[in-house]
C-alpha cells in the first residue's frame, strides 16, 4: 500500500488526480475503524493531515467556511454562536477523542446515513455549499445533492472536500439524536430543526431513518406556510398544539427507515414525530423569547 503525504493543498489535488482509488484520510476515525475490518484495503493511502488549511475557518458575517478537517471539539468551542445546530451535533459524536479528531470533511466523506453532522447541516439551509476541489477546478455542491446512496457521495474520484460554506444561523436551531445509551452511540436517528425568520423559512434534516440523509420538505412547506399566513414570525404567538403535532407528522411521513440491530423501522418513525415536535418546540420558545426582547 503506497502512503501519499502531500504537504501542500495543490500536491493532495495533484496526488488524487494521479492516484483516482486513494483512500483520503483526515482524523482517520472512519478510515482506520474500516481498515482494521478490512473494509478497505486501498492501492494507496493519502494523508490530508500536513495541509493546516483544511483545520481552519473564516466568516464573513454572513457564512463560514468551514475547513475540512476542522475537528468537532473545534465547532462546539469555536462556533457555537454561527453554526448552533452543527455545534449541538457535534457535541453527541462519539467520545472526547473521537471529537478531537473527527470533522465534517470526513463524515461527509463516509456519507452513512448516521452520520451526526448531516441532519444539522441539511436543516442550516439550501445555500449550505461543499467545495469539491479537483485538479479540474472547484465545485460547490449543494448539501442536498450531495447524498446519492447509502455511503455514497457525489465526489468525483478525483475530488477532495476543502470546506463546507454554511450560513451563519439568523434563528435558533436544535439537533435531537436517539441512541441506545447517553454516549459513543451510533444514532437510532436524529432530527436537526432551524427557524430562518429572515427568509421565513424552517430547515429540516432527517439522520438515520432513510439511505441517506434528508429533509423533511412536506413538513418545511407546511410549517413555513402557518408562520407565514398567520403573521407568526412577527407576532410570535404560541403556534398551537395542531400545528406543532401535524409537523411531527409529516416529519415522520418523510423518512423510509429499517429494522436494524439499532431499532426498529416503526420506533424511528414514532421517535421522529416526537423529536420534530421537541426541537419545533424548543425553537419556537426561543424565538418568542428573543423578539419579545428585541421589542
Ligand atoms: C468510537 C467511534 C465513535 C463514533 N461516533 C460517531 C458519532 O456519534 N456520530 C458520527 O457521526 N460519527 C461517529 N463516528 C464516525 C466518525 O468519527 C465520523 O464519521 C467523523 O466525522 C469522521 O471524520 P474523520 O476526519 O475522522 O474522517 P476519516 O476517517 O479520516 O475519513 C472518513 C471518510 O471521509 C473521507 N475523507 C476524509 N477527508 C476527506 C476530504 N477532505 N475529502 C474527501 N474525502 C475525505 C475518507 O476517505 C473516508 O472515506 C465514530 C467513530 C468511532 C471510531
Amino acid at each position: 500500500m503506497e502512503f501519499l503525504r502531500p504537504a501542500t493543498w495543490d500536491e493532495a489535488l495533484a496526488a488524487k488526480a494521479e492516484h483516482p482509488t486513494a483512500l483520503p484520510i483526515s482524523g482517520g476515525t472512519d478510515v482506520m475503524v474500516e481498515m482494521n475490518f478490512d473494509v478497505h484495503r486501498p492501492s494507496a493511502i493519502l494523508d490530508l493531515n500536513r495541509i493546516t488549511e483544511l483545520t481552519e475557518w473564516s466568516s464573513d458575517g454572513s457564512t463560514v467556511r468551514l475547513g475540512a478537517a476542522v475537528p468537532y471539539a473545534r465547532i462546539i468551542g469555536e462556533l457555537s454562536g454561527p453554526l448552533p445546530g452543527l455545534a449541538l451535533a457535534a457535541h453527541t459524536v462519539g467520545s472526547p477523542q473521537i471529537r478531537n479528531r473527527g470533522s465534517v470533511g470526513g463524515n461527509l466523506g463516509a456519507a452513512s446515513p448516521a452520520g451526526d453532522s448531516h441532519p444539522a447541516l441539511l436543516a442550516a439551509g439550501r445555500d449550505v455549499l461543499v467545495e469539491a476541489h479537483s485538479v479540474r477546478g472547484v465545485r460547490l455542491v449543494p448539501i442536498d445533492e450531495f447524498y446519492l446512496g447509502v455511503k455514497r457521495n457525489s465526489l468525483a474520484p478525483d475530488e477532495l472536500i476543502r470546506a463546507v460554506r454554511i450560513p451563519v444561523a439568523d434563528g435558533p436551531q436544535q439537533f435531537s439524536k436517539i441512541g441506545t445509551r447517553n454516549a459513543m452511540v451510533i444514532a437510532v436517528c436524529a432530527f436537526g430543526f432551524a427557524l430562518h425568520p429572515k427568509d421565513g423559512t424552517v430547515g429540516t434534516g432527517i439522520g438515520s431513518a432513510a439511505p441517506t440523509p434528508r429533509r423533511a420538505v412536506e413538513a418545511e412547506e407546511y410549517l413555513g406556510g402557518v408562520l407565514a399566513e398567520r403573521g407568526l414570525w412577527e407576532s410570535g404567538e404560541l403556534l398551537g398544539p395542531e400545528v406543532v403535532q401535524r409537523f411531527g407528522e409529516l416529519v415522520k411521513g418523510a423518512a423510509s427507515p429499517i429494522d436494524d440491530v439499532r431499532g426498529t423501522a416503526d420506533y424511528r418513525r414514532h421517535a421522529l414525530a416526537v423529536m420534530a415536535r421537541r426541537t419545533l418546540t424548543w425553537c419556537w420558545n426561543d424565538y418568542r423569547k428573543q423578539i419579545r426582547s428585541a421589542a
